[in-house]
């Protein structure tokens, strides 16, 4: 189950963080781990390996001399502190800022574009949002070495059994000469490369599409993107299919909803469902209709290739961000209803502009990267506390503007 790796490392592309482990699991898990265990605990992964058919050389290269990284734990183990709203999740992975780059890539690479879609099925647009959303284009692949990273959470926590073969799986990598064990770098959970793939999907999944000899999903674009493609295609994708769309709600609607509920189109328009402009539904005969954020927000009709983009990563927010960027990348616009909130979401690079009227105000957050961690939020909520206003410290378009609105007198701070 691989999935929950890849929702974490979606929101971590967001800015946004999501719990595994409370952290005092994760500081008991560390307290268990000291040299014996994990040195016992290695002896055990190393029978595993050599069952499952990895090289002795191999398993002693890629393990000798490890040692637990216990702030891969603390990774884990990261909390929220509050729920993140739908609309500041799309809005940070959706701006204006990766559209232009989306479009730019889909003119830069059209060659090997054109090659996925004829041979995997799955339109460009798609495939470009994805590569967006799970590494910005490339440019966040991740930094931790991925065998000491797996080897850790293979040994504290509670999810040793899954680790332990995803840490098999980066071995058989490594034995298949595809990649170096210091070229395997990524998140904390193992996801590597620009489509963020866990170690067992790269197995499964990885395609050589320019042709070298090597599935190299690190460094070769070509081959980030089929596999990406080839991904969607083995979760179903329908060639030519919509993933859904905006539609209308009559006033009050109550009636069925839900990803999984699915019905035929005559059933939900009975239901007084249309789409946004008005016209009647139309597709695929089968569809769920989808409410992020309940009857007062946006409403999606979803078909089968929305199941596909789901299967990628877990999330019907990363889902939705997903489809909604292809469809920006087409040349669409925004969604029509509004989201239910008067605090807008904020793009990257209001979020950057948040932190840098912080900076300039003295409050200490650090530098500003556009990542809203605990200092921010803190900083946050003491600057809007000086407004009168209790906040859980979100960075929204209410703190931007009370930020934007004042004017430091010269020679004070705050
Ligand atoms: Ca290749």
């Amino acid at each position: 189950m691989p999935t929950f790796c890849r929702t974490f490392r979606a929101a971590l592309a967001a800015g946004l963080l999501i719990g595994l482990l409370s952290p005092n699991q994760a500081l008991r898990a560390a307290a268990t781990l000291g040299p014996d265990e994990f040195n016992s605990c290695l002896a055990q992964i190393r029978v595993q390996a050599a069952k499952a058919g990895v090289s002795a050389p191999v398993v002693e290269a890629s393990l000798e001399g490890i040692e637990p990284d216990i702030t891969v734990l603390d990774a884990m183990a990261h909390q929220p502190e509050f729920r993140t709203p739908i609309w500041d999740y799309l809005a940070a992975l959706v701006d204006e800022q990766r559209v232009t780059d989306g479009r730019n890539r889909l003119q830069e690479w059209a060659a090997v574009l054109t090659a996925a879609e004829e041979k995997f099925g799955v339109d460009r647009h798609t495939i470009v949002a994805v590569w967006g959303v799970e590494s910005d284009f490339g440019r966040l692949l991740g930094t931790r070495p991925l065998v000491r990273s797996l080897a850790t959470v293979s040994c504290a926590g509670s999810r040793q059994r899954f680790f332990r073969g995803e840490l098999i799986s980066t071995l058989k990598i490594i034995e298949s000469g595809d990649f170096s064990p210091s070229a395997l770098v990524g998140s904390w959970a193992g996801a590597f490369g620009q489509t963020q793939f866990m170690p067992s999907t790269f197995l499964r999944i990885a395609v050589d599409f320019d042709g070298d000899g090597r599935r190299d999903i690190v460094g070769s674009v070509p081959d980030a993107l089929g596999s990406t493609a080839n991904y969607l295609k083995r979760a179903g994708w329908v060639k030519d299919a919509p993933w859904g769309y905006e539609v209308k709600l009559p006033a009050g609607y109550s009636g069925p909803a839900g990803r999984r509920h699915k019905q035929s189109l005559a059933q939900w328009s009975a239901l007084g469902i249309q789409r946004i402009d008005g016209r009647p539904l139309d597709g695929p005969a089968s569809a769920g209709l989808l409410l992020p954020a309940g009857g007062g927000g946006p409403a999606f009709i979803v078909f089968r290739n929305f199941d596909a983009i789901y299967a990628y990563n877990a999330a019907e927010s990363y889902a939705l961000a997903i489809a909604h960027l292809a469809d920006r990348l087409r040349g669409g616009r925004g969604f029509v209803t509004a989201w239910p909130t008067d605090d807008r979401g904020l793009s990257r690079i209001e979020r950057k502009e948040v932190q840098e009227r912080l900076l300039e105000r003295g409050y200490d957050i650090g530098t500003a990267d556009g990542m809203i961690g605990p200092k921010t939020r803190a900083a946050i909520r003491e600057f809007m506390s000086t407004r009168g206003i209790a906040t859980e410290g979100r960075a929204g378009g209410r703190v931007l503007d009370a930020l934007r609105s004042i004017h430091r007198p010269a020679g004070t701070t705050r």
